[in-house]
């Protein structure tokens, strides 16, 4: 094996790229870790309700699949779902190896349960402090294992398809000097989009750069049009938009309107665990009638100590707010939270460029269709991650077949400026209010426009220039838009107004592509 190949690059350093880094070290390579805030810094550390795995008495993995495939509104794929159902346990068993401190009843562990999910399978560690539980773990036994780990941002993956990988750009934490890799596998981990939304659960480091990389180097993107709202964070003004988890209304929190009604009874069978995405709409039209911004939990019928030992996160976060939940409404408000979509990978986790692999969020594997079944996205880091580093110490080319219909989405040479905070926060306001959680043609259209303009004046004029980060965030917001636009029907996550009902013809995936007409006047 070439002397590259054994020293793969992992981009980012939540669970995927954590885990991915340490399996790479037990297997003998020599990975090393950039990530572009300190190592903890990860959407995995805010992780609340669970990681899923059908480990109880009463459950299997078909049990698991099946309730991922019911989910994903017909768009799951099967054979990755039953990797990632098949494939939870055994990772499991390597976290509890590791040392993650499980929460145990009776010398078991605990399994809470979420709404879809038919049986009791969430692990959780810490009450609700599962994902922070899960990074600080790893992080120890990363460092421990003496990974390099380094603070960088990856701005550009080149030459991707040369026979070890391509080489990597990154840039200093505060952009002062630059560094071009010698040519290696690269694993995006960059997670999600999230905090390229006005409104989010994110903390500030997902702004979907691994996907811009990914796509301007030529690999497939797919599914960037499902973007899942979370229906309850926090909604007061001036404070962070803090996830109340769902699992507080599974233990009777119910919701209400301005008037104190509960909205959700009648709305649907299920009422308040109803599937996020009917929640978050029916919270939007309910803001929409009161203008208030906002509606309530109300989680006053639950006793003080429960919500004490169960939340002790979001009681802690709750009270520092100066608002006691035993006794008071909660202000919430739905908000962007998970990114379906993304690279588009293989069972092995290998994107349609030799040499770059994506696992976690920032990844489509198809686990999820069009609707992420809670709880199942910290395990696909763990089971796409494994599969990556064995992939990582064999040389074999593969990855995934484009989907039918899959776009061909022409990428203009620019002028390679770096626009500045403003440009990217009008970024974040467009896909909230045009791209968000009720969508439709005209919106999207004039997003689309916007986001196309930026990149235009944005994108860099030669290869071998930077892009920065408004550049990456533009091309990806554009990605979402456009896939958006393109799927005239509403399925799971993405709602269209002017077409509000699924459709039997886009009973498919939608892949997206850098065209080769644009690549050659580059
Ligand atoms: C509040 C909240 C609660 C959640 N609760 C749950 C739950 O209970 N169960 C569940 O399964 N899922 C939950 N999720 C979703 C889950 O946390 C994420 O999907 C998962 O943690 C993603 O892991 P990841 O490793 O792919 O990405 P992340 O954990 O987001 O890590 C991405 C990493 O990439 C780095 N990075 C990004 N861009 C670059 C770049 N250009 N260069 C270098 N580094 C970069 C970041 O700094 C970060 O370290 C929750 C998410 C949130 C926000």
């Amino acid at each position: 094996m070439p002397e590259g190949a054994q020293r793969p690059l992992i981009i980012g350093s939540g669970i995927a790229g954590l885990y991915v880094a340490l399996r790479c070290a037990e297997l003998g390579l020599r990975p090393t870790v950039v990530t572009k805030a300190r190592l903890e810094e990860s959407n995995t550390r805010y992780a609340q309700g669970g990681i899923a795995a059908a480990i109880g008495p009463d459950d299997s993995p078909a049990r698991h699949l099946a309730d991922t495939v019911r989910a994903g509104a017909g768009l799951v794929d099967r054979a990755a779902a039953r990797v990632l159902t098949g494939e939870a346990p055994a990772r499991i068993a390597d976290l509890v190896r590791y040392g993650v401190p499980f929460d145990t009843i009776e010398g078991h562990i605990a399994l809470g349960r979420e709404a879809a999910h038919s049986r009791s399978r969430l692990l959780h560690a810490g009450g609700d402090a599962t994902g922070y539980s899960i990074e600080e773990t790893l992080k120890r036994k990363v460092l421990e294992a003496g990974v390099e780990t380094r603070e960088r941002t990856a701005l550009r993956a080149l030459r991707p398809g040369n026979r070890v990988g391509p080489v990597a750009v990154l840039s200093a934490a505060n952009g002062s000097s630059v560094e071009v890799t010698s040519p290696r596998p690269v694993v995006l981990a960059t997670g999600g989009v999230g905090s390229l939304y006005r409104q989010t659960t994110n903390p500030s480091v997902t702004t979907g750069e691994g996907m811009a990389i990914a796509f301007r180097a030529g690999a497939l993107v797919r599914d960037m049009e499902f973007v899942q709202f979370h229906p309850t964070a926090f909604a007061r003004e001036g404070a962070p938009r803090f996830l109340i988890t769902e699992a507080m209304r599974g233990e009777g929190a119910v919701l209400r309107n301005e008037a104190g009604e509960r909205f959700m009874v009648g709305r649907h069978p299920d009422a308040e665990l109803a599937p996020r995405d009917v929640v978050a709409r029916a919270i939007q039209e309910e803001i929409g009638r009161s203008g208030r911004g906002r509606v309530y939990l109300d989680a006053t019928g639950l006793r003080r100590d429960l919500l004490l030992a169960r939340f002790p996160s979001v009681s802690s976060f709750l009270l520092g707010q100066g608002l006691d939940p035993s006794r008071e409404l909660i202000p919430v408000a739905p908000v962007a939270h998970y990114m379906i979509g993304g690279v588009a990978t293989d069972l092995n986790a290998r994107s349609s460029l030799p040499g770059l692999f994506a696992v976690g969020e920032v990844a489509a594997t198809g686990v999820h269709g069009a609707n992420r079944l809670g709880s199942n996205s910290l395990v696909e880091g763990l089971v796409f991650g494994e599969r990556a580093a064995r992939q990582l110490t064999r040389r074999t080319s593969g990855g995934p077949t484009p989907p039918k219909p899959t776009l061909d989405v022409p990428l203009a040479r620019g002028q390679g400026s770096s626009a500045d905070r403003p440009v990217f926060e009008e970024i974040r306001t467009r896909l909230w209010e045009e791209v968000g959680i009720v969508r439709n043609r005209e919106g999207l259209t004039a997003a689309l426009a916007r986001f196309e303009e930026i990149t235009q004046s944005t994108e860099p004029r030669r290869d071998d220039e930077l892009p920065g980060p408004v550049a990456n965030a533009a091309l990806t917001a554009g990605l979402v838009a456009r896939a958006a636009l393109a799927r005239t029907e509403s399925r799971g996550v993405h709602f269209r107004s002017d077409f509000p009902a699924p459709r039997a013809a886009w009973r498919h995936h939608l892949g997206l592509r850098r065209s080769a007409r644009a690549s050659r006047r580059r």
